[in-house]
């Protein structure tokens, strides 16, 4: 579902002024604006302005930074005149997570009481013990390689 940079991507246009977004925020690295199909009002995304298809495609430099930005943002949402009781950070990697746009994004969503807005988990309702834990543990571990702390 890779998409190349440049017009075909929707977010690469917004960068380079092609296309219309509301902006909260800009820097050499990142961008800001107005979800244009917001779940709940204030509904924010964090964006690189290189285009990163995936998750890890995108340097930790810059994954840092769309943290930093997104839990800035959320403390602005708190502040605002939203009344904003909650925030979830919310990144989709991959079309199995609900990715739709394929340059890398973070969601910054404003959360209210009874927003409608839900994590329904109905299809896997597994209830691992211990061992399984543990060797679910072992395989991320071996993955990691050195890379673990
Ligand atoms: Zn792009």
């Amino acid at each position: 579902v890779s998409v190349p940079p440049g017009p075909s991507c929707i977010f690469c246009r917004i960068v380079a002024g092609t296309a219309d977004a509301s902006f909260v925020y800009e820097d050499d690295d990142l961008v800001a604006f107005m979800d244009i199909n917001p779940v709940t009002r204030g509904h924010l995304l964090v964006v690189p302005r290189a285009h990163l298809p995936g998750l890890a495609d995108v340097p930790p430099q810059v994954g840092g930074r769309m943290f930093v930005v997104g839990r800035e943002l959320a403390a602005a949402l708190r502040a605002g005149p939203m009344t904003t009781q909650g925030i979830n950070l919310f990144l989709a990697d991959g079309a199995a997570a609900m990715q739709s746009v394929f340059h890398a994004h973070l969601h910054v969503i404003p959360r209210f009481r009874g927003d409608g807005f839900r994590f329904v988990r109905d299809h896997w309702s597994g209830s691992p013990d211990r061992t399984e834990l543990e060797a679910d543990a072992a395989a991320v571990r071996a993955a990691l390689g050195g890379a673990e702390a």
